[in-house]
């Protein structure tokens, strides 16, 4: 399969309303995207698009992130990332208005692709035959640096290797159990507001980091006999149950930090060398992408290694994973230029194929 580049062009902002930007993205129905201005007239197609009027709700059951869900719960890696511009609307699409305000929670119709899967996990793991043991681990790459969300104390960087077993990992990270919703979300919103976050001209709260949340999904198939030699206790169900083959999946979130110039964010000192690294990792990625969507015969090494980022995705990327892109979009006349190129990036991902 291959993954599903779906596309959410948010409503124009208050801001950007006031100041008088046009609207110059717009949706033509059917997976079709038409951007007009002055000098650019393009249409594009994707899997699914979403426009301004799109809810939260319509976007998670028309990305095919249930389906995604599912497949998590059935053993495979899943992966969904947003990418686009700062203030391209990654993080509402992931989290819902949640990443901007800690005073108040957020209304449910406006929750994002991450409690939503959440519930649909939790709901499907009650209604399974088999024993679930549910798990997160909460991740950025700062500055190239990786930090565990997760850890109490203030973040450190920990090391990331590579075993042939298990390929790119990050050692130490903390994975922390979970069973219910509240519990999930409250670990979502902890780490959240331990990630690095800058505020600057396009954005109030721009992300400075790629933050991936990890699901880890482990079923075993509930045995009806206990194994020899042991009663129906609870004890005995689980030493019985881990004699069937177990399946772990995961369900992996990433939250890009925007695609940015430096000029036009008035970024400066620290703020510059944030910017530098986040674009020099969404770089590695985008050429990542592009020798991934060659013909397999014609493709040369992919160079994971160039960046922390490329490393932790290249399960998800190239290999044995399945990936739901969504591409955010602000429709605004002033964005113009970064909106072609995250249409041009969404595209060449399109022909990327994976192997679950
Ligand atoms: P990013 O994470 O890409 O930098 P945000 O998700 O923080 O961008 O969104 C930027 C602003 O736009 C926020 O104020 C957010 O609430 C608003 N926004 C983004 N997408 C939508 C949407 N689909 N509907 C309404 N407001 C949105
Ligand atoms: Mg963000």
């Amino acid at each position: 399969p291959r993954p599903h580049p779906t596309f959410r062009v948010r409503p124009l902002t208050c801001t950007e309303t006031r100041r008088g930007d046009q609207q110059v993205v717009h949706s033509l129905g059917d997976g079709a995207v038409h951007v007009s201005a002055a000098r650019h007239d393009a249409t594009f197609g994707f899997s699914a698009v979403f426009d301004a009027g799109a809810s939260q709700e319509a976007v998670f059951e028309g990305s095919g992130m249930r389906q995604l869900v599912e497949l998590a719960m059935d053993g495979f890696s899943c992966t969904v990332f947003a990418f686009g511009q700062t203030g391209s609307g990654k993080t509402y699409t992931l989290m819902g208005p949640l990443g901007q305000s800690d005073t108040q929670p957020a209304s449910p119709a406006l929750l994002g692709l991450m409690q939503r899967s959440f519930t649909c996990l939790l709901e499907q793991s009650r209604s399974r035959a088999s024993d679930l043991a549910l798990s997160a681990s909460y991740l950025e790459i700062y500055n190239e640096q990786v930090r565990d969300l997760l850890s109490p104390g203030p973040p450190c960087a920990l090391p990331l290797r590579w075993s042939k077993s298990r390929g790119f990992y990050v050692e130490n990270q903390l994975s922390v159990e979970f069973e219910s919703l509240e519990a999930i979300v409250s670990l979502l919103l902890q780490g959240s507001q331990r990630r690095r976050t800058s505020a600057h001209a396009l954005n109030r709260h721009s992300s400075r980091s790629h933050a991936l949340l990890t699901i880890h999904v482990r079923s075993r198939a509930v045995s009806a006999h206990p194994a020899p030699g042991q009663g129906w206790g609870a004890q005995g169900l689980s030493a019985g149950a881990s004699a069937c083959p177990s399946k772990q999946g995961t369900l992996c979130f990433v939250d890009l930090a925007g695609s940015e110039r430096v000029k036009e964010t008035g970024s400066s000192g620290e703020l510059s060398v944030e910017a530098n690294s986040i674009n020099r990792s969404l770089l590695a990625l985008g050429h990542c992408i592009s020798l991934l969507a060659k013909p397999r015969g014609k493709r040369t090494h992919v160079p994971y290694r160039d960046s922390k980022l490329t490393r932790l995705l290249a399960r998800s990327l190239g290999g044995s994973g399945i990936t739901l892109m969504v591409a955010c979009i602000s429709p605004s006349s002033r964005c113009l230029s970064e909106t072609l190129s995250t249409l041009h990036y969404a595209s060449r991902a399109r022909r990327v194929t994976t192997r679950p």
